[in-house]
C-alpha cells in the first residue's frame, strides 16, 4: 500500500497536504430509511483521521475479523483554504474539487456502539477505512448540486445517487462543519452516503463513476 496522496483527474499530485476527514450521516432520506434511523435535526458529523485515507485505485482492504463491512459511496470534497465559521460564499471558496469515496463502515460493530450510546470511531475509523478517488477540479463541475453517482458491486448495479437528494447541500454542510471544527487545506468533507450499502466481499470486482468524469475499477481484499 503506497502512502496516499491528493490526486487530480490527470494522474498529478494535488500540491496540498493530508488532513482530516468529516464524514455527515443520514443525509439522504432513503439511506434512513434502509436503516431504520431518524431523521437529523442537524447534520450528523464524525471524522476519520488521516491514516483512514487511501486510493481507491488500489485493492480496497477490509478488516476480515469484525463482522460485515459495508459499502457507503460518498461525494467527496476537498478543501483547499482554511475556513472556521464560513459563509456559504466562502464555503464554496473554500473547496479545490469533488470526487468519490468509500465510508466503509463495521455495520454489526456499529450497531453494537449504537446500542450502548458510543461514539462510532472503531467501526468507521480504522486503516483504510477511506478510499478515495482522483479529484476533479472544481471549475469543471457545472453544477455540484446535481452530480450523478454510482457504485457497482460485481458488475451488479448497488448504489446509485444523486447530490439534489441531500438533506443538506455540500454548501450547507461545509458552512455547518465549520461552525465546529476549522477545515482545513487538504481536509476531505464526505457528504453521506444514498442508498444500497451493503456487505463487502473478498474478491468482488468494485467499479465507481461519477457522471461522465472518470470511472474507476478496483476490486476488494
Ligand atoms: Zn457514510
Amino acid at each position: 500500500m503506497s502512502a496516499y496522496k491528493h490526486i487530480d483527474n490527470r494522474g498529478k499530485e494535488i500540491p496540498l497536504p493530508l488532513g482530516k476527514v468529516v464524514c455527515v450521516g443520514r443525509n439522504y432520506l432513503k439511506h434512513i430509511e434502509e436503516l431504520n434511523n431518524e431523521v437529523p435535526s442537524e447534520p450528523l458529523l464524525f471524522m476519520k483521521p488521516a491514516t483512514a485515507l487511501c486510493s481507491l485505485k488500489q485493492p480496497v482492504i477490509i478488516p476480515k475479523d469484525k463482522g460485515a463491512c459495508h459499502n457507503e459511496l460518498e461525494v467527496a470534497v476537498l478543501i483547499k483554504s482554511p475556513l472556521s465559521n464560513g459563509s456559504s460564499e466562502e464555503a464554496k471558496n473554500a473547496i479545490w474539487g469533488i470526487g468519490l469515496g468509500l465510508d466503509l463502515t463495521l455495520r454489526d460493530v456499529q450497531s453494537k456502539l449504537k446500542a450502548k450510546g458510543q461514539p462510532w470511531e472503531r467501526a468507521k475509523a480504522f486503516d483504510y477505512s477511506c478510499p478515495v478517488s482522483q479529484f476533479i477540479e472544481k471549475k469543471h463541475i457545472q453544477d455540484y448540486a446535481n452530480l450523478e453517482f454510482s457504485l457497482k458491486v460485481a458488475g451488479k448495479l448497488r448504489q446509485q445517487g444523486n447530490t439534489k437528494q441531500m438533506i443538506y447541500s455540500i454548501t450547507d454542510l461545509i458552512v455547518e462543519i465549520s461552525k465546529h471544527f476549522k477545515l482545513m487545506p487538504g481536509d476531505i468533507v464526505m457528504t453521506g452516503t444514498p442508498e444500497g450499502v451493503g456487505p463487502l466481499c473478498a474478491e468482488e470486482q468494485l467499479e465507481v463513476t461519477l457522471e461522465n468524469h472518470f470511472s474507476v475499477g478496483t476490486f476488494v481484499i
